[in-house]
Order: C-alpha cells, then structure tokens, then sequence
C-alpha cells in the first residue's frame, strides 16, 4: 500500500536527535506539514537545513505551561507523533525523587499535556486524526535498573487505550509502539555495555537490536489509512521480546 501525507499536518516531539528525527524526515518525505519540537536549538537548525521545509519549535516539554503554550500556536494538526523521552538508571533502592519527577514529566507528563492540547484541536475542528505515542518494550518487561523508565511507559501505554477508548467517536485514532532497543543516543546509555546487552539479545527471538528505521516504519504505519481500524493498541515492535 502506498502511503502519501500530501496536505496532512504532524507535529512530532523530540525531533532533534534518535527516533523523532527520522520520523519528522520521513513524514515530510511522504509529503506531510511538519513541525519537529525539541530541546536543543542546535539540533533543530541542523535537521532544518537538511529538510529546509520541516519547521521547528524549541521547547522543554518538561515545562507544563510552556508547553502547552507552544503547542496550542501549531493550527491544523492532523497527525501527532508524541515521542520525546529520557531514561535515568539506577537501582529501584537508590532512586531519588528528582528522577523520579523529570522522567515522569518528560515521558508521561508531556506525552498526556501534547496530547490534550492536540486532541482538543481535533475535537474542535471536527476533524479526526491520528496520534503515535512512542512507548518501549519496557513497558511490559521489567529491565533491571529502569524502575522509573518501565513505569512511565506502562502509564504511557494505558492513557494511549483510554484515549483510543474516548477519542474514537471524535474520529481520532490512538496508539503507542513499544521498541526494545535501538542505539540511539538514549539507548547506548542503557545497552552499549555488551555485559547488559548480550543477556537481552538473548532474549529476543529475532537475535538482533532495532533499526531507528524499524521504529519508523511502524509509525508510519499507525498514522496512516491503512490502519484506518486500528486504535487503542500498543503495537510491540520487539523482535519478539514480549513473546519470550
Ligand atoms: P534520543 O536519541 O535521546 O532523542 C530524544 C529526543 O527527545 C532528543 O531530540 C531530545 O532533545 C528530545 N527531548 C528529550 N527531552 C525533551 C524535553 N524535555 N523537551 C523537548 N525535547 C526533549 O532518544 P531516542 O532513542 O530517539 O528515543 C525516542 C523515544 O523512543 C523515547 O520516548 C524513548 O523512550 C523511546 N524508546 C527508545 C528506545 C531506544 O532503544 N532508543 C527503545 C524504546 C523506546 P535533547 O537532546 O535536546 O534533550
């Protein structure tokens, strides 16, 4: 099935680096509107001279309000890709509550606070659309050292079914992927170290980490109208992970 975003408008959230840059270049490549957000103004003027068409916005979506101010200036938004995320690793037993409040608020907060704003929009201009909440495998496997990580993406992944369960009547699709593991700059943090890395490639059916690409292609799908029927579901994208 060909899939073309001609006229379509997506905003995408931490589009500087990893995972959300390739998205906001592949939505735009099939001819999508696209605002990237992100943190780093760097990043965002260097992916704005490789697509010059891709519009940015920098912003700390860790900022409730700011957030929710930029977000509301973006009009017409018909696809939201709601992937900015951070990890801090430590033991369950030495957690502290700093990093207990900025991965929550950077994972599950901005994701619920984009989400309102956008889905709102949609509400109001009756005009449906499509919503990708960038979850992780980690929502539904326990990892060591990633007590605060697997939990703001488990919560990801029930306020993606409760929003696809009251969203649906306004024609608004919503879904989460769920990757394993990809070596992005978030995830050499975690898996670089082949001590941590071999017992989890062990696990995996499919004997090997992700491609940034396997991430987006997935999504790609999920926005698309070849799921036109698929809503409220967290689509692991894991080699085979949750299986094992
Ligand atoms: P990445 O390479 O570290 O990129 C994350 C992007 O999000 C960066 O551009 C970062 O900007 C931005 N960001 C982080 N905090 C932000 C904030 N407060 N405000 C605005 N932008 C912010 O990470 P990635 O691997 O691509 O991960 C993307 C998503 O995939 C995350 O939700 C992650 O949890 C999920 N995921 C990743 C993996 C993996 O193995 N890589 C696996 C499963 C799920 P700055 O650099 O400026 O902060």
């Amino acid at each position: 099935m060909e899939i073309n975003f001609k006229g379509k408008n997506a905003v995408v959230t931490g589009a500087g680096k990893g995972i959300g840059r390739d998205v906001a270049k592949r939505l735009a490549a099939l001819g999508a509107h696209v605002v990237a957000i992100s943190r780093t103004q760097a990043d965002l003027d260097s992916l704005k001279t490789e697509v010059p068409s891709i519009e940015t916005v920098a912003v700390d979506l860790a900022d409730w309000a700011a957030a929710r101010t930029a977000v509301a200036a973006i009009p017409n938004v018909d696809m939201l890709v709601n992937n900015a995320g951070t990890n801090r690793l430590d033991k369950f037993l030495d957690v502290k509550e700093e990093d207990l409040d900025l991965v929550m608020d950077i994972n599950f907060k901005a994701v619920f606070n984009v989400a309102q704003v956008v889905s709102r929009q949609m509400v109001d201009r009756k005009s449906g659309g499509a919503i990708v909440n960038v979850s992780s495998a980690a929502s539904y496997r326990g990892l060591l050292d990633h007590a605060v990580y697997c939990a703001s993406k488990a919560a990801v992944d029930k306020l993606t079914n409760v929003m696809a369960l009251e969203l649906g009547q306004y024609k608004i699709r919503v879904n989460s992927v769920n990757p394993t593991v990809a070596l992005t700059e978030l995830g050499k943090i975690a898996w670089s170290d082949p001590v941590k890395a071999d017992p989890m490639l062990a696990r995996i059916p499919m004997g090997r980490f992700l491609e940034v690409s396997d991430i987006v292609d997935a999504i790609v799908y999920l926005l698309g109208d070849g799921a036109s029927m698929v809503t409220g579901i967290n689509l692991p994208v894991d080699g085979g992970l949750a299986t094992s």
